[in-house]
């Protein structure tokens, strides 16, 4: 899908697969609006759910699932940094998390090709 950032004009491709994953966090989320950011300026456009589900497939159930793990990560996880403790009352010691950091497959590439 084609937009164009209501800042700076700029006209860049929304790919099927960012779709798809939109469409399907916001059936997870009930929110009405994605949120892409312009490549270039970084302005972020919103686009409402009917425009992203003409587009995009119906999401599958892989993909609702995977939406909904990443809604329940998000609160499992609030990002803001931890105080210093001295001491933790923590029970267990090892409670080893690994954390799988997602790469988006959004136009960064694009970006750089500008002059
Ligand atoms: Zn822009």
């Amino acid at each position: 899908m084609q937009m164009r950032c209501y800042r700076c004009s700029f006209s860049f491709a929304i790919s099927r697969e960012t779709l798809a994953a939109a469409l399907a966090s916001l059936t997870v989320t009930g929110n009405t609006h994605h949120i892409e950011y312009c490549p270039r300026c970084r302005t972020a456009n919103k686009i409402d759910r009917q425009t992203i589900a003409r587009f995009a497939p119906q999401p599958t159930e892989a993909e609702l699932a995977a939406a909904r793990a990443a809604l329940e990560s998000a609160e499992a996880e609030p990002e803001k940094p931890e105080p210093y403790r001295a001491a933790e009352p923590v029970g267990q010691a090892d409670s080893k998390k690994k954390k799988h950091r997602r790469r988006r497959g959004s136009g960064a590439a694009e970006a750089a090709a500008d002059d």
